[in-house]
């Protein structure tokens, strides 16, 4: 039995700019892969299923990594590859929904080079199996978890072959597959291997991926000193410092279940702390590792384990930040002895400022909760970046104006103008196996056909959350929709020169000043410039001067001039909010007509089925009440709206019972 492990990637379009890149990667060390200042993210998923694959039995000898992710290869290079490696059977990683367009593609070739071998598929993509196994040539979900139902799913091979025993797979927990009546069956979701057994990033297994193009290891690192984050420590300047920055998991899974995050597996598990020393001590030596950046979606929720890890980090000499963190999951205290042991940066899921807004996404904390926790942060130069989203459904221009509010007055707290924060503010896409994706649904936006699913997943492949791929769930007008994220802003910028009027803002710290002078270099390093139009001419490829000029109103004009002004933030409301709002909206019209006349498309423009606004649910689980705070109002929390919704319109055969269940998530 021979079996292959395939990672897939996002973009749809890597076939466009790929001969020109690659003609280089051929022989030298520049990647196709550019992550900006962090390295690629470490195949976790993959690392895991071999590490559990080996523990029971399945050798070397019999399966083979492709890091399809990373090398991204052509059509040619990938069926001779499986036409040469002739697999049993075939893992495909989909870690994140927006890959659809690539699992399409990619296992139909799949098919095209091996006839009979299974495909079989797993990541947050199998939320929507049913659509997955009618549209592509993919066999078999993997649901959840994956690792024991992949080797269950293996056994099962290694016996029947490529046999269709229904009942045999049946009592597999963890898959998706369609039965001989057609109808989709579910097995519940994949159970859990034992917390200390998730691995941390093995980089010899990470580095049998990339095959013919060892060079491309690289991404796996950064230089910490590339990284703004690490950057605003003046403890990274310190001359005995080890140059390299690498990733790693600390835990698995969150504590929450905001109605927009696609969760992967249930529940909170922190990885052994022994192994971390272990971990540390090879990162250090191998790959002269002195930064770390932890990657968990919910950092320091087990208090006592984060404390280790702090412990381990600074044993090692460790400089270190984690990007997931919940506001409710930090004190003073702990970010103090964070920083202690060589934290330097935490980053939040801020989301709005609105508290409204917070509860339709059930994040669980107040808005002064997370004012309080920057707070701590910004009094103990720990560096807390700031992005928010808006387009959540129930966001109107008030709450918009709330979150700018808010960004103000931490801006203001944390002695920076905003203009040099780089906010982000990103719009809600809604992602299957979410809540947010059956508001959708139910709201008639996604199609719930296998055919009109997979409109939507094609049309939203390799997006992201941005305004331009915005799909209206919210109903707000088109001319509301493309003015929140610039409200936020504008507001942002008003509330901090008043609060600066009020309270001075004292002499800029280290942290203070790498913020304005690194966001002045990135100003500098995006504006289109005389050369950067001629290498364009010289290189036949206008693609960037094309997109600069498709962006100036916004990314020039409303950025660089309007936002920052000190004169537009003094005018009243009333009179300069139109003006610029029916600027932005001209921008958006004209942007769509250049958009038709190039043949392109994104959901932003799209006609939209009109949408009623969200209404609270009307009853509430007494056990909710008990859990969640009394400021918090759990009736707005979406996932409560939507199963009000599912109640009145119950399933009509086997296969929409389980797709509803895949399409709430866990
Ligand atoms: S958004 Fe963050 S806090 Fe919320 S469920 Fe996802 S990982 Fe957890």
């Amino acid at each position: 039995m021979r079996i292959s492990l395939l990672t897939v990637p996002v973009e749809t379009n890597y076939m466009d700019f790929l001969p020109e890149v690659r003609a280089e990667t051929d022989i030298l060390v520049p990647s196709t892969r550019s992550e900006g200042q962090l390295p690629v993210i470490p195949k976790i998923a993959i690392v895991s299923l071999i590490k559990w694959m080996e523990r029971h039995g399945y050798t070397r000898d019999q399966y083979d990594y492709y890091d399809v992710d990373m090398l991204l290869p052509s059509d040619k290079e990938l069926l001779d590859y499986f036409k040469s490696y002739n697999p049993t059977i075939i893992g495909l990683s989909a870690v994140v929904s927006t890959c659809y367009a690539q699992v399409k593609r990619i296992s139909r070739l799949l098919r095209q080079a091996c006839p009979d071998a299974w495909i079989v598929l797993g990541g947050s993509l199998t939320a929507s199996s049913n659509l997955i196994l009618r549209k592509t040539e993919v066999d078999i979900c993997v649901v959840g978890d994956g690792e024991i139902a992949w080797v269950d799913f293996l056994d099962y091979v290694k016996a029947r072959g490529r046999k269709k025993d229904f009942n045999a797979l049946g009592n597999i927990t963890g898959l998706a597959f369609l039965d001989d009546a057609g109808e989709l069956r579910f097995t519940g979701y994949g159970k859990q291997i034992p917390a200390e057994l998730n691995p941390f990033p093995d980089y010899d297994i990470l580095k049998a991926g990339l095959r013919t193009r060892p060079q491309e290891f690289a991404n796996y690192f950064r230089p910490g000193l590339g990284s703004t984050h690490f950057l605003t420590d003046p403890r990274s300047l310190e001359p005995h410092r080890r140059p390299m920055l690498a990733q790693l998991w600390s835990s698995k899974g969150c504590v929450a279940r905001c109605t927009f995050c696609q969760r992967s597996t249930k529940g909170y598990r922190v990885l052994g702390v022994d192994s971390l020393d272990d971990h540390l001590k090879m990162l250090a030596k191998r790959f002269n590792v002195g930064y770390i950046h932890i990657l968990d979606e919910n950092f320091s929720s087990d208090r006592e384990y984060a404390y280790e890890l702090a412990r381990t980090m600074k044993r090692h000499d460790m400089l270190w930040m984690a990007s997931g963190v919940r506001v409710s999951s930090v004190d003073y205290d702990d970010i103090k002895f964070y920083k202690e042991h060589g934290c330097v940066s935490l980053k939040f899921g801020v989301e709005s400022g609105s508290q409204k807004i917070m509860d339709v996404m059930e994040k669980k904390f107040t808005v002064e909760r997370v004012f309080q926790t920057l707070k701590h942060c910004a009094d103990l130069d720990v560096y807390s970046p700031l992005a928010v989203m808006v387009g959540m459904p129930g966001e109107t221009c008030e709450t918009a104006a709330e979150t700018g509010r808010f960004l103000g007055r931490i801006a203001h707290m944390q002695g920076v103008d905003p203009q040099w924060l780089g906010l982000s503010c990103f719009y809600a896409l809604p992602l299957t196996g979410t809540p947010l994706y059956v508001y959708g649904q139910q709201a008639g936006v996604i199609g719930k056909t296998p055919e009109k699913e997979e409109d939507y997943l094609l049309s939203v492949s390799g997006s992201g959350a941005s305004k331009i791929n915005y799909v209206n769930l919210n109903g707000a007008n088109v001319r509301d929709v493309v003015w929140w994220d610039w409200l936020v802003k504008l507001e942002a910028q008003r509330t901090f020169f008043d609060l600066v009027k009020k309270t001075p803002l004292g002499e800029p710290g280290h942290m203070q000043r790498v913020l304005v002078s690194d966001r002045e270099r990135e100003i500098v390093g995006r504006a289109l410039t005389l050369r950067k139009i001629l290498d364009s001419v010289k290189n036949c490829n206008l693609r960037v001067v094309k997109a600069k000029i498709f962006y100036w109103v916004e990314d020039v004009l409303m950025e660089r001039v309007v936002v920052p002004s000190r004169l537009v933030a003094s005018l009243p409301r009333w009179l300069i909010y139109p003006l610029f709002k029916n600027l932005v909206y001209v921008n958006f019209l004209v942007q769509g007509y250049a958009l038709r006349a190039f043949g392109k498309s994104f959901s932003l423009w799209k006609k939209w089925p009109a949408v009623e606004p969200v209404r609270e649910a009307q009853k509430v689980h007494a056990r909710e009440v008990q859990r969640v705070n009394v400021k918090l109002n759990i009736q707005r929390s979406l996932r409560r709206v939507v199963r009000e919704r599912t109640r009145e319109h119950p399933p009509a055969s086997q296969t929409e019972a389980n797709q509803d269940i895949l399409s709430i998530g866990l």
